[in-house]
């Protein structure tokens, strides 16, 4: 059963510390709790939003409507065999404490996940990615409600779309569904692990570790973050605002004559990614701070809020890096964070 409370603050419910109101707020903790609600006459009359753990949203102003935050739960062997384990994971439960949960069993595929903040339900919506790993890669289903006749159904992998920090709830279903839980296989032994992206090899030579286990690639991404990335528990942030551009190859050549050290990677479809972060410190972003929010001094892709900022002004600098980056590269910036 759940309550609807009217009037409640949304600072403690996201991650870059934004003070703003929501009318109405709803904590739903079954597939049931939803069912019943969508029926209501005030879910029909309101605007909604899903809330998960609020890390990947910028509030810009109070939300006039109904705020529904997800923390359904559960974690169940679907089934396992010799060398594979099948989960289905509530879709409220905490994405790092289920990571450290699969480390703890060494059972491999979610290692390099490890720290990201958020709920396992969010995952999915954006394809969460580091080091080299996304979601897509382990995801076999995913089980939502459908907020128009509360009927429950299971999307494929393929059906989810998956792309860089994209998918189909990001997109075209947008709104229509609750996801309530996901479904995902993991390895128990003959792990493929990927070590080989940013400095995970370094910290497994430094701690002299030749054959690593689930738990080693998870402890040193842990600790790798943890050098690089502010902690949202003491600066506001939402991790990195932007998406990394795709560009034409013949567009990355053109780039190169001015800008010979461009860093750029191989993306979907031929195209060429290349680093919002390199794109925005060379425009005289990084370390930049405007009275109580900024741009991260070590990392020029988080936008951070440290103390009493207010959305409008994070997402109006936003708009300035967006601008100053289109003028002296020619490339829009695209944010990876969801703008309310
Ligand atoms: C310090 C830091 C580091 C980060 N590092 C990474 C990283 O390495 N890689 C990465 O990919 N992301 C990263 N992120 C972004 C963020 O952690 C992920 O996008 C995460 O999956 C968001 O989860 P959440 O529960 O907080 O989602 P929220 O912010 O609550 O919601 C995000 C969006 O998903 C929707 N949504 C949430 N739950 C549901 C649901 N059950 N059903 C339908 N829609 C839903 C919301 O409506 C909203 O549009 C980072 C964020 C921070 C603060």
């Amino acid at each position: 059963m759940y309550t609807i409370q009217p009037q409640v603050s949304l600072q403690p419910f996201n991650t870059f510390g934004i003070q703003a109101i929501a009318q109405y707020f709803v904590t739903i903790t079954s597939i049931g709790d939803v069912q019943q609600l969508i029926k209501t006459p005030l879910f029909g009359k309101e605007r909604h939003l899903i809330l998960g753990g609020g890390s990947n949203l910028l509030l810009t102003q109070d939300f006039n409507g109904l705020i529904i935050k997800n923390e359904i739960k559960g974690i169940e062997i679907l089934k396992e065999i010799d060398d594979t384990i099948t989960l289905k994971v509530g879709a409220g439960e905490n994405w790092h404490t289920f990571v450290l949960h699969c480390v703890n069993q060494d059972w491999g595929g979610v290692e390099n996940l490890s720290l990201i903040p958020g709920t396992v339900g969010a995952a999915p919506m954006q394809n969460i990615g580091a080091y080299g790993v996304e979601i897509k890669d382990i995801i076999d289903s995913v089980e939502v409600v459908n907020l128009q006749d509360g009927t429950v159904s299971n999307f494929t992998n393929y059906a989810c779309n998956f792309g860089y920090r994209e998918s189909i709830f990001k997109q075209s279903h947008r709104d229509k569904y609750l996801i309530s839980s996901i479904t995902l296989t993991l390895t128990k032994k003959n792990h493929r692990f990927n070590a080989s992206y940013g400095s995970i090899m370094d910290v497994l030579r430094d701690k002299g570790i030749a054959e690593p286990s689930v738990k080693a690639i998870s402890d040193a991404v842990v600790q790798i973050r943890r050098s690089k990335l502010p902690d949202p528990a003491h600066i506001g942030n939402a991790g990195s605002f932007f998406k990394n551009p795709s560009i034409n190859t013949e567009t990355l050549e053109h780039l190169k004559l001015d800008y010979p050290n461009i860093p750029s990677f191989p993306g979907e479809k031929g195209l060429k990614k290349i680093s919002a972060a390199w794109l925005i410190e060379q425009c005289g972003w990084k370390g930049k701070t405007f009275n109580n929010i900024g741009v991260h001094q070590h990392q020029a892709l988080v936008l951070v809020n440290y103390g009493g900022g207010s959305g409008k002004n994070i997402w109006q600098l936003a708009m300035d890096i967006q601008a100053s980056v289109k003028e002296k590269f020619n490339i829009i910036l695209q944010p990876e964070v969801n703008v309310i």
